[in-house]
């Protein structure tokens, strides 16, 4: 299986301004490869270079406008060995499904075909997928793995359209995307040199190094954890509640990326990167027994213990098996995001473990 050897291989980030993308990009170029950096518009690719200044030599912008139209990685993916497919639209908000189906589908399938096309060199491809196109029930105690898909959420939004639920819209664009990526692998097999792996991660948390001004302008899951630890607001779920299955930090998300590219044994995989499962009561009891912690919630943030704690666990087999990739603690995770926000004078703490060497913007308005 073709992987990426090269220690100063060219790679390409799509989405590379995102919570996740950013993250891969720095950890690619610590490890000194060439990134390329795939952004809307040249205004979120100036950030990246400020931020990644030491690195200027090795780290070069591609502008892709919009990646729903047609050719729109055509020039991104010439003389790169390696890319890494992050971009897609990340909302459980959307109206009518096709409002994030539709991009996610044409942007892998846009990358994909670009490769195919104009990627002479390209070895591996990693794409972004996630747990939401694995589970498919809720409320079985079960072990998933990667052998199976959340085809129900499709089902779901073909019968009920914008009736549907956010999250069914959103984990139909991930199923689909990584449906018809394989799909297209599959049709293209005698046409193309390179090879796919999917990574496959629940709720990703962490200290946030892309560009966000404004609580308001987090992506979906920083928002969410913002939302739970500084305005005790759960989403419509209680503390002890379920809010989803797993949870895992970004940066085991984004060295999973680079691991998938460098491992021979991970073409043709989907790998699942989860470090287990939560809920919001477990990520305050550690925030608040972190050493030397002073973070107080507002009010007291205890529920009932009778609510639904059934979870479902996702296979840790291939990550550990094929990536060899060990995975941070919760301990850890949440003190690195409380020393961001603290960073960011979101609340008032000090003394927090924490690991976090991120460089940080203010938020412009604490609301
Ligand atoms: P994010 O910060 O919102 O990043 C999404 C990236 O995709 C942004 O760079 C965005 O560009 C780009 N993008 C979206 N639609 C686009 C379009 N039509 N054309 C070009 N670029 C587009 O979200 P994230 O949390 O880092 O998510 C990254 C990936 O991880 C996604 O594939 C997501 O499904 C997956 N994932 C995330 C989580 C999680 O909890 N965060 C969990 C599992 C899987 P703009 O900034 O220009 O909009």
């Amino acid at each position: 299986m073709p992987a990426i050897t090269n220690p100063t291989a060219l790679i390409l980030v799509t989405g590379a301004n995102g919570f996740l993308g950013t993250w891969i990009v720095r950890q690619l170029l610590e490890k000194g490869h060439r990134v390329r950096a795939a952004v809307r518009s040249m205004d979120k690719g100036l950030y990246l270079r400020e931020l990644f200044e030491s690195h200027s030599g090795n780290l070069e912008l591609v502008i892709i406008g919009d990646m729903t139209e047609a050719g729109a990685f055509a020039n991104a993916v010439r003389n790169v060995d390696g890319i890494i497919h992050t971009a897609s639209p990340v909302t459980t908000f959307a109206d009518d499904p096709n409002e994030v189906i539709q991009p996610a589908m044409k942007g892998v399938i846009g990358i994909l075909e670009s490769a195919r096309d104009h990627g002479a060199r390209v070895s591996r491809i990693v794409v972004t997928s996630s747990s939401a196109a694995i589970m498919d029930t809720e409320d079985e105690e079960i072990t998933v793995s990667e052998l199976d898909w959340n085809d129900r959420r499709v089902q779901e939004c073909e019968a009920l359209g914008r009736q549907a639920s956010g999250l069914s819209k959103y984990s139909a664009s991930k199923t689909l995307a990584e449906r018809a990526a394989w799909e297209y692998v599959q049709r293209n097999r005698g046409e193309i040199a390179w090879d796919l792996t999917a990574i496959n991660p629940p709720y990703i948390f962490g200290p946030t190094i892309h560009n966000v001004e404004t609580p308001a302008s987090l992506n979906s899951s920083s928002k969410r954890f913002y939302n739970a630890l500084v305005n005790n607001d759960f989403d419509g779920v209680q503390p002890m509640e379920r809010p989803g299955h797993g949870w895992v930090d970004e940066r085991d998300v984004a060295a999973a990326h680079i691991k998938a590219l460098e491992t021979p044994d991970a073409g043709g995989e989907r790998i699942i990167v989860s470090a287990g499962e939560w809920v919001w009561q477990d990520i305050i009891n550690t925030a608040l027994s972190l050493p030397n912690s002073i973070y107080r919630p507002h009010r007291e943030v205890t529920g009932p213990e009778e609510v639904k704690r059934r979870f479902i666990t996702f296979s840790p087999d291939k990550r550990e098996r094929i990536l060899g990739l060990k995975l941070r603690s919760m301990e850890e995770c949440v003190g690195d995001i409380l020393v961001d926000f603290a960073g960011r004078g979101v609340v008032s703490l000090s003394g927090l473990a924490g690991t976090a060497d991120v460089k940080l913007r203010s938020f412009r308005d604490q609301g």
